[in-house]
């Protein structure tokens, strides 16, 4: 029997497990991949205090887990296939084995959102991608289109205009989420195309994507644009299905307060799988910290 059991590896997941460490709990992390979560897929990181210049994704979650590790740490990589969280001892099993916990931590993070259009599922792969650290390689001197306004389509741009030789930033409507600063290095990047006002309805292509049909949604007029590859970084879609009708939930993400605490006595959310307004690294790792501390006081509230 665990006193936590952490659910993800991610940001939020590695830091309720440095916590939970500090706090001597019997403690296991349940990681279905490589620890690590989204940031794998970034490529740099400025905005994770403590480093003076830019840090590389890979490397700030290599260090998070390794600091994981050496204060005791379990991690095994296994996938939770399904978990029963309303009796005092929390049921999770995974492929390979059943665990018993007093609580549990949920730090499953989220994924790409997909855009749902024709040609999309057939060309993923294939020309079509959701992230760009990962295949960027692959459009050396390419002429590419991002799908997207946020912080993560701007940032995508920004780093494959490194690799390819033209980018296409296509936003559905006339001004980007994204923080100001990525907004400006984007405006002054010469190998960068802004197409506002429009959205891809479809892709198409023979072996490969190939030719993208965009939409210009003031004059509904409908063009086809030639591309060698369509980056889609258009939002998150919270990890929950082993969740669902089992938690209460807000806007498709778990509800839980500021304590990290869910609709169900010593289980918390901590990351991206919370909904809250702010995703960033550094407060998925601050969730991470507050879910640790909070099951620690309600581990001491069953001792009472
Ligand atoms: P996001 O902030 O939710 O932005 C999604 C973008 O995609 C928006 O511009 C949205 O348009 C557009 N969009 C959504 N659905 C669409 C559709 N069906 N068709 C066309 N466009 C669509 O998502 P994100 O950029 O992936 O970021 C996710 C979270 O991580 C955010 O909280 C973000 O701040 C955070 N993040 C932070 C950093 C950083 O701080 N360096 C880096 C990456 C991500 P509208 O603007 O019109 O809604």
């Amino acid at each position: 029997m665990y006193d936590l059991i952490i659910i993800g590896g991610g940001p939020a997941g590695l830091t309720a497990g440095i916590y939970a460490m500090r706090s001597q709990l019997k403690t296991l992390l349940l990681e279905k991949m490589i620890p690590g979560g989204q940031v794998l897929t970034t490529y740099e990181v400025e905005n994770y205090p403590g480093f003076a210049e830019k840090i590389l994704g890979q490397t700030l979650m290599d260090n998070m887990e390794k600091q994981a590790r050496n204060l005791g740490l379990e991690i095994k990589l296994e996938d939770v296939t399904d978990v029963e969280l309303e009796p005092s001892e929390k049921i999770i099993t995974t492929s390979e084995a059943t665990y018993k916990a007093k609580s549990v931590i949920i730090a499953t993070g989220a994924s790409p959102r997909s855009l749902q259009i024709n040609g999309e599922k057939e060309f993923t792969g294939r020309g079509v991608s959701y992230c760009a650290t990962c295949d960027g390689f692959f459009f050396k001197n390419k002429e590419i289109a991002i799908v997207g306004g946020g912080n993560t389509a701007l940032e995508e741009a920004l780093y494959l205009s490194n690799i390819v030789s033209k980018v296409t930033l296509i936003h559905r409507r006339d001004e980007f989420r994204a923080v100001k600063i990525l907004q400006e290095r984007v405006f002054n990047n010469k190998k960068i195309d802004i197409l506002f006002n429009s959205i891809v309805v479809e892709i198409t292509g023979d072996k490969k994507a190939n030719t993208l049909k965009i939409k210009n949604v003031k004059t509904e007029k409908i063009k086809d644009f030639i591309v060698d590859g369509l980056f889609i970084s258009i939002g998150l879609l919270p990890n929950t299905s082993l969740f669902e009708n089992k938690l209460l939930f807000e806007d498709g993400f778990i509800k839980s307060d500021e304590e990290m605490r869910t609709s169900i006595a010593g289980v918390f959310a901590a990351g991206d799988v919370r909904s809250k307004s702010v995703r960033q690294i550094v407060t998925a790792a601050a969730d991470g910290a507050i879910a640790a501390l909070t099951a620690e006081k309600y581990l001491e509230s069953l001792r009472d």
